[in-house]
């Protein structure tokens, strides 16, 4: 499918942030985005690369009622050879169209979604920062515009990517957060949501979230919806932990979110002959194994957080320090590898880039 570009003046360019290492996360956007419209009948029609700005949205739109949205998060990085490159984006279309197919929306040919980001990405290449740890995040979504009171799929949707040049994500960078094992809300049910990438999973974690900031946390880790039991993941991170040379992490059993950065360290590990396991964890076996020191490292990832080691972990009361309360050393190995293969600092074995 063709993508018009629809010209912008030099009137309409905003001016670039002039100090990137104080970028911050997800609060600046780019000149333009991509929007591409989906009517029933139709199919996917009018693609194009235009202004950003804000829509025209009917108040009886189907999303601002009943949250049907979906979204994706990935990254452009600027090498130092000027190269603007993406990290694994057909991971991002897949995944996208799994949550549309939980969400009852179209799905999108991963070539037009892939292509799409290309090219937006390509029109606003001079937005990709370039200092270490900054990125140009790429916020894919797609939103149910029908105006309609009563529950049922819209007949429309927009799907539309917007561009924002990001720093780190946690406001003090690359150092052990502080976290909190939830244990009276939870996040996802097996048969519920939780696999997929949509609004409404976001929208019931803010309670959790902001109590625990309330004690002085960064983030919750959730356990899982049945037993409040086993270890799931944090607000947008998968998590792992190292037991010596044994990197552990959560299985994927339909309520936790199948992350990209949680495969690509799992492969990793591999590579670094280190041994990985999916399996369940008991909390209060994670609580034990951290006292005794069998546990040695914790670190979520994710594309915005990518690898962040945890110094501190809480649960019902009882606060324990990961290891020496540092960054770890595998934590560190594995942060170094995935930043730079992304950043090309380091050989892509794994066919991961895609170059712009
Ligand atoms: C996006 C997200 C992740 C991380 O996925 P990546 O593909 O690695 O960015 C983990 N958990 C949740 C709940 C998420 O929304």
């Amino acid at each position: 499918m063709e993508i018009r570009i629809v010209p912008l003046s030099e009137g309409e360019k905003k001016a670039k942030f002039k100090d990137e290492s104080q970028l911050g996360f997800g609060k600046i956007f780019t000149d333009r985005m991509l929007l591409i419209e989906w009517k029933v009948g139709q199919g996917w029609v009018d693609a194009r690369i235009k202004k950003y700005e804000p829509f025209q949205l009917d108040p009886a739109a189907l999303v601002l009622h009943y949250a049907q949205e979906i979204f994706e998060g990935l990254k452009a990085y600027r090498w130092k050879d000027g190269t603007i490159a993406l990290f694994r984006p057909e991971m991002n279309a897949r995944r996208f169209n799994h949550s549309a197919d939980r969400l009852c929306m179209p799905e999108i040919p991963e070539e037009l979604f892939v292509s799409g980001i290309e090219q937006l990405v390509a029109a606003e290449r001079e937005w990709v920062p370039g200092a270490e740890g900054t990125s140009l995040y790429i916020r894919p979504a797609m939103i149910a515009v029908e105006p309609h009171v009563g529950i049922k799929p819209s007949d429309h949707y927009y799907f539309y990517v917007i561009l924002s040049p990001v720093g780190a994500y946690y406001a003090n960078g690359f150092n052990p957060v502080k976290i909190m094992v939830e244990d009276h809300y939870v996040r996802a049910t097996p048969g519920g949501t939780g696999e997929a990438k949509t609004g409404g999973n976001y929208a019931s974690s803010l309670k959790a979230g902001l109590e625990a900031k309330k004690k002085g946390f960064d983030q919750v880790l959730w356990l899982d919806g049945v037993h409040k039991r086993y270890i799931e993941e944090v607000g947008s991170m998968n998590m792992f932990f190292a037991y010596g040379d044994t990197i552990v992490t959560a299985p994927l059993e339909g309520s936790i979110l199948n992350g990209i950065t949680r495969d690509s360290v799992l492969t990793l590990a591999k590579s670094l002959n280190l041994k990985v396991e999916e399996r369940r964890i008991d909390v209060n076996d994670l609580m034990a194994d951290l006292k005794s020191g069998k546990i040695t490292e914790a670190f979520g990832s994710g594309t915005a957080a990518v690898v962040t080691p945890v110094g501190t972990l809480s649960y019902a009361g009882d606060t324990v320090q990961v290891g020496n309360g540092g960054v770890g050393k595998y934590t560190q190995v594995l942060y170094d590898t995935l930043t730079g293969i992304q950043t090309g600092k380091i050989e892509d074995r794994f066919g991961w880039i895609r170059k712009i």
